[in-house]
């Protein structure tokens, strides 16, 4: 399916290569751009079945209800597609171990097990450096999200397997103006968080820090910081 905007252009699912798979793992993290993924691969008819996995810091607790409210939100929407339950694996962030680290070793264990054709992941590019300079968005471990070139591809192999990413080229405003065009702004869009803060500056995670990067994007492409907390989503 072919999405344009204003702010670009994404051909979903559209390569040959793509089409002959069926199921797809996708990585979620509760974020606005890896649920507008979500969304595009159950508005395709070739897919039939995705499983949502992610990593969950010990520091960071509160992030999985927003994965489980963002599933569940795809499961009523689309209860013709097999959505499979979360596959989430909590570790701890250090110096030697980074979150890539866990997100592999799901990865590999996915692939072992041969339940995978193919990883899809929500990754958008920054804004230009002018955009991050004015809104104060310093990005320190986020540089890896500017100036894709041409060598990077939206699909490359990954252990034999590919992991496809859609948005690559295509920074938030370009996933903003899709949750308008498909009407995701009243139901979607509240069950996504994008502050990356820790407890103290989120008082819990109740509110958003206002501060991180993620927070600052957020705002500047959907013009409002995270609107709701953990607990709405506590059942
Ligand atoms: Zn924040």
């Amino acid at each position: 399916m072919i999405y344009e905007g204003s702010y670009g252009t994404v051909n979903f699912f559209e390569d040959s290569y793509l089409k002959t798979h069926k199921r797809v793992w996708v990585s979620i993290s509760g974020g606005t751009d890896s649920a507008l993924v979500f969304e595009m691969l159950c508005r395709e008819p070739s897919i039939e079945e995705i499983t949502p996995y992610t990593g969950i810091e010990t520091s960071r607790p509160k992030h999985i209800y927003f994965v489980n409210a963002i599933v569940d939100y795809f499961r009523k929407k689309y209860p013709n597609k097999v959505i499979r339950d979360v596959v989430s694996k909590t570790f701890e962030v250090s110096k030697d171990v980074r979150k890539n680290f866990f997100i592999r070793k799901i990865q590999q264990d996915a692939i072992k097990m041969g339940l995978v054709d193919v990883f899809v992941q929500g990754m958008t590019s920054n804004p230009s450096e002018q955009v991050m300079i004015e809104n104060h968005m310093f990005a320190k471990n986020e540089n890896r999200r500017s100036g894709w070139s041409d060598k990077d591809q939206v699909i490359h192999l990954h252990a034999g397997i590919g992991l496809y990413r859609p948005l690559l080229f295509v920074t938030k405003q370009f996933v903003a103006e899709m949750y308008q065009k498909l009407n995701l702004m009243d139901d979607l869009y509240p069950l996504t968080t994008s502050c990356t803060g820790y407890a103290e500056e989120t008082k819990d995670w109740m509110i958003p820090c206002e501060k991180c990067f993620w927070c600052l994007e957020r705002k500047w492409a959907f013009g409002t910081y995270d609107l709701n907390n953990w607990k709405k989503f506590d059942k």
